[in-house]
Parts: structure tokens; sequence; C-alpha cells
């Protein structure tokens, strides 16, 4: 997984996530599942071999749509030489366009980021998306407690998703209240009611944990001694015991204190996306706050960068929703890019539609529209910078978008003249 980096997850997540939209009419979209290795002529007989038996189908246009599909599928597996690495994933079936009567064949052939383990052959009304999305999905999972005698919160880390999922208080009364033998007694009162705390923490962690079958570790961490009385004090079940990694100092409670423990334990949390995209822009801040000459942001500033291959890592917000437009004319080699919001298409088409190309007065279109996350990430990957796509789970990541327009760059040298 580590050659397939956070651009291509981005692409491919993107991508099942139209094809999950598709539905046909009927059971007429064919998902096929090639895995590595496998002889493509073994392939083209088997789908052979699936045509004869869909002469049979009722109903006559399924049967048409079923054949035309394996049919688009066979030819297109003819002009391939051999099966990539991981092997293929081919989707073909005839999708009803805009919601009318009307269906159209397509045709979605991924080269998958792990080796498929399994031919599948498989016609429904909707594609078989659930071997890839397994692909990429992030399962290991960290635990978070945060803890004091006052307050706990349990929380959820998987890949870059964080989740607060329990906070409790405890209403064990505050230390220093009563003097001489009263004091005693008084404490000893508090720490039964802190003991009871803890058991009532552990028994909801147990309850959250215990059944997570990719939880590779759980983090305890608060302010001075408490947090060791609970993680030793064998309050969580022993199974989680077994998974506790060494417990961390925070000054914060609550959220911030789970923010705070997860951003001291990142040696633990190696791999992680969530702490991984937090890095990220942490580096990039750091370079912009020391003034290193190294930073670089605003779509335009980046672009500018990127195209003089000064670019060392490419930070994208996957929250910004521009579009690229390429407007070129009919008839000369006249053509100019824009950013736009995707609101603002039709304006633009409005605008292009009523104007006539400078140079040579002759009609123009629009040529080409891509997210600015392709555009900008596509040029990165020319130039050989890293492409980091940073989702706005973290509070970096929201600073990336609310803060820099949702692009930054850490430069591999410091550009003359600046
Ligand atoms: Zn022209």
């Amino acid at each position: 997984m580590s050659t397939y980096d956070s651009f291509e997850r981005f692409r491919l997540e993107r991508e099942l996530q139209a094809l999950s939209g598709k539905h046909g009419f009927h059971t007429e979209l064919i998902s096929l599942y090639i895995p590595p290795g496998k002889q493509l002529s073994e392939v083209t007989n088997n789908l052979k071999q699936e045509y004869g038996t869909s002469t049979n189908i009722k109903s006559k246009s399924t049967r048409q749509h079923v054949l035309d599909a394996i049919t688009m599928i066979t030819q297109r597996l003819k002009m391939m030489k051999s099966v990539p690495e991981n092997g293929l994933a081919i989707f073909c079936g005839a999708i009803p366009q805009n919601g009318q009567g009307s269906e159209k064949m397509e045709l979605y052939p991924i080269i998958p980021p792990k080796p498929v383990n399994v031919y599948l052959y498989r016609c429904d009304n909707k594609f078989h998306i659930d071997p890839l999305k397994d692909m990429i999905k992030e399962t290991a999972t960290y635990g978070i407690i945060v803890v004091d005698r006052s307050e706990a919160t349990i929380a959820i880390l998987t890949g870059k998703h964080l989740e607060v999922v329990k906070r409790l208080t405890s209403g064990v009364p505050s230390k220093h209240t009563a003097g001489g033998q009263s004091q005693r007694r008084f404490e000893r009162l508090i720490e039964q009611a802190a003991h009871e705390f803890f058991k009532r923490t552990g028994s909801h962690a147990n309850e959250i944990f215990l059944n997570m079958p990719d939880l590779k570790g759980i983090l305890v961490g608060g302010a001075g001694p408490t947090k060791e009385k609970f993680a030793q004090g064998g309050y969580l079940n022993y199974q989680l015991q077994q998974k506790m990694l060494p417990t961390v100092d925070i000054g914060n409670s609550g959220e911030e204190g789970i923010e705070e423990l997860i951003e001291n334990s990142s040696e633990f949390l190696k791999g992680v996306r969530y702490t991984e995209e937090k890095k990220l822009v942490q580096r990039f801040l750091e370079h912009l706050a020391k003034e290193t000459g190294l930073a670089a942001y605003g779509e335009k500033e980046v672009r500018e960068f990127l195209t003089q291959s000064t670019v060392d890592t490419l930070l994208i917000s996957e929250a910004l929703e521009t579009i690229r437009v390429t407007v070129s004319c009919n008839s000369c080699d006249y053509k100019r890019e824009e950013t736009i919001r995707k609101s603002d298409m039709s304006s633009l088409q409005q605008t292009v539609q009523n104007s006539l190309c400078p140079k040579c007065n002759s009609p123009l279109t629009i040529s080409d529209v891509k997210s600015t996350i392709d555009d900008l990430g596509e040029l990165a990957e020319k130039t050989n910078a890293k492409v980091e796509v940073i989702s706005t789970e973290t509070e970096e990541g929201q600073e990336l978008k609310q803060g820099f327009g949702g692009v930054a760059a850490i430069l591999r040298y410091r550009p003359a003249g600046m």
C-alpha cells in the first residue's frame, strides 16, 4: 500500500463513489475481476460461455444489454497484451442517462491497488465494487482514552478519521476541602468515588473496544498520576490491557486532551493517516513561520512553482471544489485556462458562447474541464513532486482549506530572487 499514494487513493475513492451511484434497470450490469497471472485467452473463453448462457435471458432488452456488455468487455480485453500486475477489474453495462428512459453502454476498467485474489464474473442491477473498496479501506484502529478524576473521554482513531464516542463525568469532589480527622475520612471517600468512576470508564471502554477486530493499540493519557492509576489498575479487560501503549502526560482533558494525546504519541501511530496529515501540514506551517523560503501557498503561486519543477511536496485539500477549464479556439491554436467554482460553469459557458477568439475572431469552445485537484496533482506527477491529498478531518486540514485556499507546497529549494 505504501506505493499507493494519497492522490491515487483519492481518485479511486471518487471513482468507486461514482460507480456506486450507477444502477441498471434490470440485472444487466457486469462486474468482472481478473486475478494477476490469469491468461487473457482464458478470460475471453469464459466470457464466450457467459455469452452463450445469457442468450437464454427471457427479457429481450435485458438480454441485449448483457450481450452488448460482454461483447464490449471482450473487445476491451483484446486491446490488452496481458493482465496487469495486480490484475484488473472491469465494470460494464447499460446505464440510464439523467433519470430518463434512454440508456448508454458504459465501461470502466480499473487497475486495483492490491492484487485481485479471485476470478469473479457477476451480473447484477448494480456494480459489485466491494472487493476494491476493501482494498483501500483503512482498518488499523487505535483506542484513545483521556482520563482524570473529574472526566473521561473515549475516542476511536481509524485512518484519517477521529471520532469521540463517549464523554463521562465523575462527580468526584476535589480534594483539600476539610482538615484533620475528617480530611482523611473525606480522602477515603474520594478514593472510593474515583475507583467507581474508573470502573465505569473501564466498562465503557471495554464495551467500545473489545469487539474491534483491527484494534492495534490503546493510548491512555491525562494530567498527573491519575492516568497510571487507571491504566494499571485493572479497569480494562485483560485483552485490552495487552494492547495498552505507554501512558502519556498531557495538560488538557476532554477533546483537546484527545488531540494532545495523539499529537504526543505520533511515534506509536506511524502510518496512521490522521497523524501523517497533521505532520505534513505542520511541516509546511513551520517553513512558513521560520521564513525558510520553502513554503508556498495559493493556487496561482503553487501552480507557477509546479511548472518550474520547484515543488517537493504538494498539499492539496480534498475539500477543494474548484474546476480548471480550458477554453480554446475552433480555428487557431489560441487557448486559455481558468479556475472557477463549479457553480460558475453555466455562466462561463454563456461568456464563451458570446465571445470570439482574440486572435482570429472565430468561435470559442470549452475544450477541457477537470477538477483543480486532478489538474494540480497531474502537474505535480509530471514533475516528480509528491502529492498529498489532505482531508479536513484534522485541525491542520481545516487550516489548509480555510487559511491557504486549499493549496500549499513545500519547495525543493529556495526560488531565485526570493
Ligand atoms: Zn482563433
